[in-house]
């Protein structure tokens, strides 16, 4: 059985000595391909990962909503009939954000106890934060004998993230936690939200390195690309970075100065990376989506310069060892945000563990961090466990 799901069972049963009505699981994510261009109206490419959240549900005699953390030794109470307010602990948030936000699109609360139990590395870029929403919510939702769309549930999370957590997020998180499919990533339009699940191959894995790196400023510089991303837009009098091509680009180039025009070629040719790479999946090619990938890391550390030493060193290890021990069937690259974080390679499941000797063997690290190394398969959506 599901190790959260022993936990988050075995906690319910101990904390409410009774049995839940309702077990629900909902994945982390990793990004493939697809990097800032979410808020240029783009594409991204991620895909569920093996590790989920869960959380376990049964009624409550009050009007409550009682919900304990196995992760965090915890628990957060409030009430169904008043406005819900935030509360001290970080973790409870998410529980109230997204039961606000449910309540205030017109879905019933129910009284409710759950206990929640996540394997999903916490804080790591692999969202278990979405995870985290998208289980609460649709335990929410079950327990009350409603149904909720998937894109309304990934829009409540997103709510819930942005305006009661505090936390500024896109809503690639919360849609691929809602709406992956198995064995499958998922293309996804960030302007029109249509999502296009794409086949992984079968004898492919995801090999997952956490630097364990985070910069402390990586938020003043995200904010510095935005608006950068947004001054080349208005140069080229488009709505968003999304309606120019690579052609385009060079033509208008005049007037637009050197580091916005680099900023507006990687979204450019991110984009139509991203949407190259969903075509090379569905055609089981991982030798030009391992070349998408290459491109993809060297357009972040040259043109949108997101990327840091160690994570190149790491994606250069990777992609070595890519080379030598499957013929370049597959590819490695800095996934999320940048400066840190973590590297994603696609790669036959057999060249793995090779993979994975090479970089203990050459990654020197400059700081004291430990990498964490993780395989995953892409897993499905929220639901049942
Ligand atoms: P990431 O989404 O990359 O893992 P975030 O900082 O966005 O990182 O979200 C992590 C936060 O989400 C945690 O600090 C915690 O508040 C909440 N969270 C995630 N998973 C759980 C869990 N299993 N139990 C309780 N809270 C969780
Ligand atoms: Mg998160």
């Amino acid at each position: 059985m599901n190790d959260a799901k022993t936990r988050a069972l075995e906690a319910y049963i101990s904390a409410f000595n009774d049995k839940p009505d309702h077990i629900i699981r909902a994945p982390g994510r990793v990004n493939i391909i697809g990097e800032h261009t979410d808020y240029n109206d783009g594409f991204v490419l991620p895909c569920a990962i093996d590790k989920d959240t869960v959380v376990a549900i049964g009624r409550h005699e009050d009007s409550l909503i009682e919900a304990i953390s196995c992760d965090y030794e915890n628990q957060d109470i409030f009430s169904i009939n008043k406005d819900i307010n935030e509360s001290p602990k970080l973790w409870a948030n998410y529980v109230r954000g997204v039961a606000k936000y449910l309540q205030l699109d017109g879905y019933a609360l129910p009284p409710s106890r759950i206990s929640i139990a996540g394997d999903v590395p916490l804080g790591s870029g692999l969202s278990s934060s979405a995870a985290l929403e998208m289980a609460v919510g649709r335990a929410l939702i079950e327990q009350s004998g409603q149904k909720i769309d998937p894109t309304d549930l990934a829009m409540i999370g997103q709510k819930a993230e942005n305006q009661f957590v505090g936390c500024s997020c896109g809503i690639m998180d919360q849609l691929i936690s809602a709406k992956a499919q198995a064995g499958h990533a998922m293309l996804i339009d960030c302007r029109s939200l249509l999502c296009s699940p794409i086949s992984i191959p079968k004898d492919a894995a995801i090999l997952i390195v956490n630097s364990g790196i985070t910069h402390s400023n990586s938020d003043g510089a995200y904010n510095e690309r935005r608006l950068q991303c947004e001054k080349a837009a208005l140069h080229y009098k488009v709505k968003a970075l999304r309606d120019i091509d690579e052609a385009q680009l060079k033509a208008g180039k005049t007037g637009l100065d050197d580091v916005s025009y680099k900023r507006a070629r990687h979204v450019v040719t991110e984009n139509a990376r991203t949407v190259n790479a969903a075509v090379a999946l569905q055609d089981n090619d991982l030798y030009t989506l391992g070349q998408l990938m290459r491109q993809s890391h060297a357009s972040m550390r040259d043109d949108f310069e997101i990327t840091i030493p160690e994570i190149d060193q790491l994606a250069d290890i990777m992609n070595a060892a890519i080379a030598q021990y499957c013929d370049n069937q597959g590819g490695a690259r800095m996934t999320g945000g940048g400066f840190g974080g973590c590297v994603i390679a696609i790669a036959p499941n057999d060249t793995m563990e090779s993979i994975i000797d090479s970089i203990h063997d050459k990654y020197r690290k400059t700081a004291n961090q430990k990498i964490e190394i993780l395989i995953s398969t892409a897993s499905a959506g929220v639901n049942y466990v």
